[in-house]
């Protein structure tokens, strides 16, 4: 089955915990998905269309050739959060 997918969003969602690992700051729910946000505005969409298997294959590719530029919009979003978080 095909399925539209903007694959930074899985890629963002996969490299939140490395990207962030050593980083002091909070990992409250809502916290992670403002980082993820800020992170997602930053980086261009891409969006491809695939079966399950080609977008596992396509994601391994993907992830060697953005991984800078998605450590990069994560790290921006966790100091912009962190200046001003938003939870309760
Ligand atoms: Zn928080």
């Amino acid at each position: 089955m095909y399925k539209l997918k903007n694959y930074m969003e899985i890629l963002v969602d996969q490299m939140y915990d490395e990207a962030t690992q050593d980083m002091d700051i909070c990992k409250c729910p809502r916290c992670v998905l403002d980082v993820k946000a800020i992170a997602l505005n930053t980086l261009k969409p891409r969006y491809i269309v695939a079966d399950e298997n080609y977008l596992y294959v396509k994601i391994s590719m993907m992830q060697q050739q953005y991984k800078a530029d998605i450590i990069s919009a994560i790290t921006k979003g966790t100091m912009i959060v962190s200046e001003e978080p938003r939870h309760d």
